[in-house]
């Protein structure tokens, strides 16, 4: 399980588990020859896919991005698919209930994105799975669920989010919101029209502590000079402690010397691995493919100049990184 500090907000990947996909279509029309050299397929050409959340702790809320493929899919799917349906199990091994959830974010619904929305209770009805959670999830999404077209039918498992609609447990969102101060939502069409990627910035002014001494040190984290981002951690230690001690370690051994504030965003389907920052290395199942190139150099146009964390969804090994450009201008993935 990998854990960093973020400025203030502690982040913590959990995983629902690895499936397998065709990797043909996780590729798109990049030759076989080519992605081969990058995931190796098994003999009917399934390649490992993950299924990676993020757990965010703000001081004041714990915010969950996507919740992997649930346990709710039908057996025709299974068959396809397999159902890891590890979520709860590996966020209660670091002591998280579903109760302990403020938030749930979902970037787009398709069921590999929203399957622990909800779960089946003894008699069978769907209630929610974090229920104390709200819910946010693209407006244009769920329309689009309502109606899909023949190609993408299958991805949409309404019960993954229309009770919670109903309920009102759910917000739909235009993008572009800010859900919590320092975590907001921005639409980057491609995969569907409006998948969106989670923008969290650690050093959001709202993010500092309550209290005044508190404040103080919260603040001073985020201080220029500060840590932007700290590497992996016992996830026994206290998110405070950690990042003290980070701040301190970071100050002796890596000066910052630009003015950036710390930020990661979950960018979700639109670059679900590290073997797909290649602009040109889309996914079969992009709705919009010219579009997830065009998405993928607006991202690239910002992140990469300010150094943004890159949380991936879908690979197995790497979950987040930073994508930079290397000396000949290709896009390289930089392990944290
Ligand atoms: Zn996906």
């Amino acid at each position: 399980m990998a854990s960093l500090t973020l400025g203030n907000f502690e982040l913590t990947i959990f995983s629902d588990g690895i499936y397998r996909l065709d990797g043909g279509a996780f590729f798109g029309v990049v030759p076989k020859v080519m992605w081969s050299r990058k995931i190796e397929a098994d003999e009917k050409n399934y390649i490992p896919s993950g299924l990676n959340s993020l757990l965010i702790r703000t001081g004041k809320q714990t915010v969950l991005v996507e919740t992997g493929m649930g346990n709710k899919l039908p057996e025709r799917m299974v068959k396809f698919y397999g159902q890891p349906a590890e979520l709860l199990k590996n966020l209660a091994a670091a002591q998280i209930a579903p109760g302990d959830i403020d938030i749930v974010i979902n970037s787009h619904l398709h069921f590999d994105h929203c399957g622990w929305n909800t779960i089946r209770d003894k008699s069978g009805k769907i209630v929610p799975t974090f229920p104390r959670a709200k819910y946010f999830a693209p407006e244009g999404e769920w329309q689009y669920a309502r109606h899909p077209s023949e190609r993408d039918a299958i991805s949409y498992i309404p019960d993954n989010f229309d009770p919670l609609v109903a309920s009102g447990q759910m917000t739909l969102l235009k993008g572009g919101e800010e859900i919590v101060p320092g975590i907001s939502v921005k639409t980057f069409p491609g995969h569907t029209a409006s998948m969106m990627a989670i923008i969290v910035n650690g050093c959001h002014s709202e993010a500092a502590g309550n209290s005044g001494r508190h404040s103080e040190e919260a603040n001073s984290a985020c201080h220029p000079e500060a840590a932007r981002i700290s590497p992996p951690k016992d996830l026994g230690e206290s998110p405070r402690g950690i990042a003290e001690r980070d701040h301190n370690q970071a100050r002796d051994e890596h000066p910052l010397t630009d003015e950036h504030p710390p930020i990661a965003c979950y960018i979700s389907d639109l670059i679900p691995t590290t073997a797909h920052i290649d602009l040109a290395w889309g996914m079969g199942f992009d709705l919009y493919p010219l579009q997830t190139i065009e998405s993928k150099k607006e991202y690239y146009a910002r992140s990469i100049p300010e150094k943004w964390l890159t949380v991936f969804t879908h690979d197995p090994k790497t979950p987040w990184a930073y994508i930079e450009k290397d000396e000949t201008g290709k896009m390289v993935a930089q392990k944290v």
